[in-house]
């Protein structure tokens, strides 16, 4: 009894599997069967003990089994993998036996949403800054079946494989129909869709092709910073009705309207700070919000801020409102030659195309709106 309790704590004394099938290899002898078919599955086991000196005895094979507390299809299955395919123990347990195997699949997919062109948001939200949007037209469904049929069938996946891997690694939305979307395009959109004259055609998409090359223009000056130059951009946001009420009734008869009309200095990449923003705001029982109001802004700005010696020109840009020009003007020109300092010489002020300003004032409206959207309606 006390020998075979020796045994026992010598077959258990590690508790790793591999060193205890080691063991079993190390004590048992296994051969191919002499009768019957070569192919047999099953491979004949002499089963012996080994005492701590190193001495083989040879037991039964229900000994054997009694002693190690082993299965008898563990032992045949370690001494089947040797006699047959010369095999040591291995660790087949665990480990991710699927990930591999879809290697090729993610790469695919991978490459493929790598090639599509997104936009990013235009509110700097801090949320939201890396989150891209693809065109509010598509859906999960079209990239899915485009991808699809660029691969070969092995390659293929299902339309919840590709979702869950796309959402798992990156930050994608489809964007939503813009509310405000510019009129021009629209119209170019409209009747492209009504002309059936191939000439027409042309000379419409032609036309299109220039009011965005001319939208595109415009955002390429106000993106990139030029030297000795100081650029501002401003923008009234719409008006914000106090007090917000869910009452039907109320929102026609209570409300005041409070302004806000925003500078920023810097390009469209520069960081929103405190130091780079005014925003001015009242509400309007105080004054109205006209373009004397506004250039009385812009004028308070320009004296306000601290201009570098080496600053020679301001650049402005300005959402289009057509009232407002002429007062501008002349207040620029007033300040240019009365008030701004002596190394300014030159200020020029340019306008968007109509229907695609999104300046820097438009991410503060942004900042604004998600904060207003946190309180609720009284
Ligand atoms: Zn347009």
């Amino acid at each position: 009894m006390n020998e075979i309790k020796k045994l026992h704590g010598y077959m258990y004394e590690s508790t790793s599997k591999i060193d205890q099938d080691n063991l079993i290899l190390n004590c048992c002898k296994g051969h191919k069967p002499k009768r019957g078919k070569s192919n047999h599955a099953q491979v004949s086991i002499q089963y012996n003990v080994r005492l701590k000196d190193g001495k083989l005895i040879r037991v039964c094979k229900n000994a054997f089994l009694g002693i190690t507390n082993f299965s008898g299809n563990r032992v045949q299955r370690i001494l089947r993998n040797f006699v047959k395919n010369g095999e040591l123990p291995k660790e087949r347990r665990g480990g991710d036996r699927v990930g591999r195997k879809n290697d090729g699949k993610h790469k695919h997919i991978k490459d493929f949403i790598e090639s599509l062109t997104c936009a990013e948001s235009h509110y700097c939200r801090s949320k939201t800054s890396v989150r891209v949007y693809l065109p509010c037209d598509l859906n999960f469904k079209k990239p899915y079946t485009y991808s699809q049929q660029r691969v070969p069938e092995d390659l293929h996946v299902r339309i919840s494989y590709f979702r869950k891997f796309v959402n798992a690694n990156y930050n994608i939305a489809f964007g939503t129909p813009l509310t405000d979307c510019c009129s021009t395009c629209l119209r170019f959109k409209e009747q492209l869709k009504l002309t059936t004259s191939a000439e027409k055609r042309y000379k419409l998409t032609t036309e299109n092709r220039v009011h965005l090359l001319k939208a595109k223009a415009f955002f390429r000056l106000l993106k990139h910073p030029k030297p000795n130059t100081m650029s501002f951009s401003f923008d009234c946001q719409k008006n914000l009705a106090l007090p917000r009420l869910l009452d039907q009734a109320a929102y026609f008869s209570q409300q005041i309207n409070y302004n806000n009309f925003t500078i920023v200095s810097g390009t469209s990449n520069t960081k929103l700070t405190p130091a780079n923003v005014n925003a001015y705001l009242w509400p309007e029982i105080d004054t109205q919000k006209n373009a004397n109001t506004i250039a009385s802004a812009v004028r308070h700005t320009l004296n306000t801020k601290i201009f570098k010696p080496s600053v020679t020109k301001i650049n402005l840009f300005a959402d289009g409102c057509g009232g407002q020009n002429t007062t501008m003007m002349t207040m620029l020109a007033y300040w240019l030659l009365k008030e701004s300092p002596e190394n300014i010489k030159n200020i020029e002020l340019t306008f968007p195309i109509v229907g695609h300003s999104f300046i820097p004032p438009d991410r503060v409206f942004g900042l604004i709106e998600k904060v207003i959207k946190k309180y609720p309606l009284l």
